[in-house]
């Protein structure tokens, strides 16, 4: 087998899709599977789309998501330029090649002639059928052609599509997948306007130029590959052909059509991998990193979303995916975008970090609130809230109470929890820890039962009243290990606090 080299050839068009990332992503998890290569290579032809922004923030993305680039922008190579503008010279021998050979033609149509066409017939097509009606090389003597040109006049170059065929595309994921010539136009491969091939030309030259082995891209570029497929063939390197793989569509949530920008404002979720501002309308959108997402999670949850290993494994790392992906376990139907099961593949990786890594996270949420925090009592903390949470910036809420006395008392809780007789039992508790040399969760919490057993309270009121007390609301970890990390002054302090002002309260 040849070695393995894919591209991710994303059009500078504005942020990168949640899609595209999963594209570059597959195309990653295939190269490092084969040992193989990945290029990055930017398709900006069409300046009429091109947005500034656009290159850094795909580059920015990927780096982000771990997804290492061999080759191409950012990384160099023997193939260079990578961005397709830079490549003009490269493209136009190519386009010679064809007209000579009589595979392609020149077209001197204006828009307006092409509009009026359309106009009189909504299913107008340039082929076969219609190109000997309409202002060509193929139509005009060679002199005429000759003259336009040399005067200036601008033109296209046509593919000449023979409509008597069936032409098929090897699908890796798809099978073979056929499409009569018949309904393929003429498409436009190169402009003189400016110089520039079209995608489809651009893409095809440089997919052969730069040895690649396997096309894996979105399902939206399946119309295209008949026409590539042709290309290869009119430009003589059939046997050069890479394999095709076309990946399935992402899905809206319900599984009705494919998931939009719209979706992720419509239901709250970003469908970007890193924020962006439109620079034409200065539009915001948001990014999963900005979400406070883990890339590793991000890379898990969209592997998952088309693929399947085939085994019960949900949790992955970068390394487990590349062991485990193969484009055969790919789907050929779209797959859902259910973004609850990534807020659960955040938890998950969350939960399969050091104590110390997620500290050092949440510290930065604390340095900004001014909090200053010894980094081992952090620590204690992270480890008893990290289960409750699926982002480090949801601790803050599962654990202020440890940096910050609970000012108020929520009030539900207090109707419920806080009893006639809680002050009292309170006070009698304040005087149990008051003689506490050893304030260890295990040791309070044993002489704390001891005392509610010798009382005959129930533990239920006693706890509820503490934690009210202590938290301000009836939430938290494993009251012991609170008292325990906040220490015996404070929860004095917080236990007197409670009764005189939900005392005061009730009068
Ligand atoms: N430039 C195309 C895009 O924006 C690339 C399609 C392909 O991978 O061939 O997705």
């Amino acid at each position: 087998m040849k070695k393995v080299r894919v591209r991710f050839a994303p059009s500078p068009t504005g942020a990168l899709h949640i899609g595209g990332v999963r594209t570059a992503l597959y195309n990653y998890l295939f190269a490092k599977k084969h040992g193989g290569d990945m290029l990055l290579r930017i398709e900006d032809t069409d300046s009429t789309r091109f947005v500034p922004g656009a290159e850094d923030y795909i580059v920015e993305a990927l780096q982000w998501l771990g997804i290492e680039v061999d080759e191409g922008i950012g990384g160099g190579g023997s193939c260079e330029p990578y961005r397709q503008s830079e490549r003009k010279e490269i493209y136009r021998k190519y386009v010679d090649q064809l007209l000579e050979a009589g595979l392609a033609y020149y077209a001197f149509d204006t828009a307006e002639d092409l509009n009026r066409k359309r106009a009189e017939s909504p299913n107008f097509q340039y082929d076969a059928q219609s190109r000997m009606s309409m202002t060509n090389s193929l139509t005009l003597s060679p002199e005429e052609t000759q003259t336009r040109i040399r005067e200036g006049q601008q033109y296209v170059v046509r593919i000449k599509i023979e409509p008597n065929e069936e032409i098929v595309v090897n699908d890796l994921i798809r099978g073979a997948v056929a499409i009569h010539a018949s309904v393929l136009d003429d498409k436009v491969l190169y402009k003189s306007s400016d110089g520039l091939p079209t995608y489809h030309l651009a893409n095809v030259v440089d997919d052969y130029l730069m040895r690649i082995s396997h096309v894996i891209r979105g399902e939206e570029w399946l119309p295209s590959a008949p026409l590539h497929v042709l290309l290869y063939r009119y430009l003589g390197w059939e046997k050069e052909m890479p394999a095709f793989a076309h990946l399935p569509l992402l899905l809206k949530p319900d599984g009705n059509g494919k998931l939009s920008k719209r979706d992720g404002d419509r239901l709250g979720f970003p469908v970007f991998p890193l924020a962006w501002k439109d620079p034409k309308t200065g539009e915001k959108s948001s990014g999963y990193r900005e979400a406070g997402y883990f890339p590793e999670a991000v890379v898990n949850f969209l592997a998952l979303l088309g693929w399947n290993p085939g085994t019960e494994q949900e949790i992955f790392s970068m390394q487990e995916l590349i062991d485990a992906f193969s484009l055969d376990r790919v789907s050929k139907s779209g797959a859902k975008f259910d973004y609850e099961k990534g807020k659960w593949f955040n938890h998950k990786h969350l939960m399969m970090k050091s104590d110390d890594e997620i500290a050092d996270l949440f510290q930065h949420i604390l340095v900004e609130k001014d909090i200053v925090e010894d980094s081992e009592r952090l620590k204690r903390i992270v480890a008893l809230t990290k289960e409750r949470v699926n982002f480090v910036n949801e601790l803050w809420g599962q654990s202020h109470f440890f940096f910050e006395t609970p000012e108020t008392y929520d009030a539900k809780a207090v109707q419920k929890r806080w009893k006639e007789n809680s002050p009292q039992q309170m006070t009698e508790l304040m005087q149990l820890l008051e003689g506490m040399e050893d304030f260890s969760a295990a040791h309070t919490e044993n002489l704390v039962m001891q005392w509610i057993a010798s009382q005959g309270y129930a533990i239920g009121a006693v706890m509820n009243a503490f934690r009210l007390a202590v938290v301000g609301e009836s939430k938290g970890p494993h009251m012991f290990d609170i008292i325990e990390i906040i220490g015996k002054e404070e929860t004095l302090s917080r236990l007197q606090r409670a009764i005189d002002f939900l005392s005061e309260e009730e009068d």
